[in-house]
C-alpha cells in the first residue's frame, strides 16, 4: 500500500525546516512524533477564539468547550475500539496512566506476598510504579525471558501466571526493539488464571490499528504526544467494571459529586479520575490529530512503515560494523542499532551534524539494556512522514560516522 507521502509531509510545517544547514530527516518519532497544522490551527483556534474552562460555566463559550472536550473522549473511543466512552480516561501521558492504576487498582488489589509480572523489555514507565507499589506492598515483581532478537518468550511468561499473580503489565511494542508483542494471546492467558492486565500502548497506537476490545486488556495506556498530537494529554482505557470499583487518584474539584466536611461523594467514570483542570486545548488538539490520521487510515499507515522498516533494515546491514539490536519477526518501525567502537552518543552527534536527529541511550529501559548486554543504543524510530530518502541518509551519515570511528 502507497501513501501519498509527499502530500503528507507539508501537512508537518516542521518538515521543512532545516538542521544544521541540511533539511531536517527526523528520526525520532518515538520519543515524540511531530504534529501536522491541523493539530496545530486546532490548538490555535481554541485559545484565539473558543477557550473557556469546561464542564462548570453556564455561558456558551464554556458549554461549547465542554462538548468539544467531551467530543474527543468519543473520537478517542472510536479509534481504540473502546465500547463505551466512560471507559476512557484522560490523563497527561501513558506514564500518568500507568501511575493512576498502580495507585488506585493496586492498592486495594495487591497485597503482601502478592505477584506482579512485567517482562524484560519493558519502559521504566511500566516497571518503576509497579516496583513503588511492591516495596508499600511488600509484593514481588516476576520478569518474562526475551530471547536474544527480542522476542518475547511467551511459555515462560506464561510460567510466571500462578495462584499470587495479581498482574501482568507489558508492552504492545517495545520502544527500544520494535517488538509487537502477542498482547491479545498474553492477555488471555492471564484471564486463564485470573489475572488482572495491563498494555502499554505509547508505541502501538502511533503506528497500528488498535482494537482495546479485541485485546480485551483490563487496562490499557498511552500517550497522544506520539499520537502526532499536543504533548500533556494521554489515555487510560480501563474496563468500566474495574474503573468504577477503583479509588479515584488525586483529589480536587471535577472528581466529586458532594463534598461535605462529613464526607465526599465521588462523581461517576470516568470523572471520578479527572480531578483539577485538564489540559483542555491538548485534548482538543488530540482530537484533531485522530481525525488527521483516520483521513489517512491506521492500516495504510502501518503497511508503508512495514515497508519502510524492511527497506531501512537492508540499508543498515550495509554500514560495516553496525549491529541492529532487536530482530523479531514481528516488528515496529524502530531500528536500534550499535556500531563497533563507536557510543551511541557519538554516533547520535555525528548524525546530528548532517541534519538526522536520532536518539541514543538507554531509552528509558536500562534493564533490557542489561538483558541484551550493552550500556546504550542509538535508535531510529520512523513515522508514515518519512521517506526512502531518509534512510537513504540516514544510512550515508551512519558509513561516514563508521569511517571516522574505525
Ligand atoms: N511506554 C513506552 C513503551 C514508551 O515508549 C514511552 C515513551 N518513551 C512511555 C511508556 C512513556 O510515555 P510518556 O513519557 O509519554 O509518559
Amino acid at each position: 500500500m502507497t501513501l501519498d507521502v509527499d502530500r503528507i509531509r507539508k501537512d508537518f510545517p516542521i518538515l521543512g525546516t532545516e538542521m544544521r544547514g541540511r533539511p531536517l530527516t527526523y528520526l525520532d518519532s518515538g520519543a515524540s512524533a511531530q504534529k501536522p497544522k491541523a493539530v496545530i490551527d486546532a490548538m490555535s483556534d481554541f485559545y484565539s477564539a473558543r477557550y473557556a474552562n469546561i464542564h462548570r460555566g453556564v455561558y456558551q463559550l464554556s458549554a461549547d468547550a465542554t462538548r468539544d472536550y467531551e467530543a474527543v473522549r468519543g473520537k478517542v473511543a472510536r479509534f481504540i475500539g473502546a465500547k463505551d466512552e466512560r471507559e476512557i480516561v484522560f490523563v497527561r501521558n501513558a506514564t500518568e496512566a500507568i501511575n493512576l492504576v498502580a495507585r488506585t487498582w493496586g492498592e486495594v488489589n495487591v497485597g503482601e506476598g502478592d505477584e506482579i509480572v512485567l517482562t524484560w523489555m519493558e519502559h521504566h514507565a511500566n516497571i518503576v510504579p509497579w516496583q513503588m507499589l511492591a516495596d508499600r506492598k511488600g509484593a514481588t515483581i516476576r520478569v518474562a525471558e526475551i530471547d536474544d532478537d527480542g522476542v518475547l518468550d511467551v511459555h515462560h511468561l506464561a510460567s510466571l501466571l500462578g495462584p499470587r499473580t495479581k498482574l501482568l503489565a507489558v508492552t504492545h511494542v517495545s520502544n527500544a526493539l520494535g517488538t509487537i508483542n502477542p498482547v491479545a494471546e498474553l492477555v488471555a492467558l492471564a484471564k486463564e488464571h485470573g489475572v488482572t492486565t495491563l498494555v502499554d500502548g505509547a508505541q502501538a497506537v502511533p503506528h497500528q490499528p488498535v482494537d482495546v476490545d479485541a485485546i480485551g486488556a483490563d487496562f490499557y495506556a498511552f500517550s497522544g504526544h506520539k499520537v502526532f498530537g499536543p504533548s500533556g494529554a494521554g489515555v487510560l482505557h480501563g474496563r468500566y467494571p474495574l474503573l468504577d470499583a477503583m479509588p479515584p487518584f488525586l483529589g480536587g474539584g471535577d472528581m466529586i459529586e458532594v463534598v461535605s466536611f462529613d464526607g465526599t461523594t465521588f462523581a461517576p467514570v470516568p470523572q471520578k479520575f479527572e480531578a483539577g483542570t485538564p489540559d483542555i486545548a491538548s485534548v482538543i488538539g488530540f482530537g484533531a490529530a485522530i481525525d488527521y490520521l483516520d483521513g489517512i487510515g491506521m492500516d495504510a499507515i502501518a503497511a508503508y512503515e512495514h515497508e519502510l522498516l524492511e527497506y531501512a533494515t537492508a540499508g543498515l546491514d550495509t554500514v560495516p560494523g553496525l549491529r541492529i539490536v532487536g530482530r523479531a519477526k514481528e516488528k515496529a518501525a524502530v531500528l536500534s542499532f550499535v556500531l563497533e567502537d563507536a557510543h551511541p552518543h557519538d554516533i547520535g552527534t555525528c548524525l546530528d551534524g548532517e541534519g538526522v536527529a536520532i536518539r541514543a541511550g538507554h531509552h528509558c529501559a536500562q534493564p533490557l539494556m542489561q538483558r541484551v548486554g550493552v550500556p546504550a543504543t542509538a535508535r531510529a524510530s520512523l513515522a508514515f512522514y518519512n521517506t526512502r530518502e531518509d534512510i537513504d541518509r540516514l544510512v550515508d551519515a551512519l558509513v561516514k560516522t563508521a569511517e571516522l570511528f574505525s
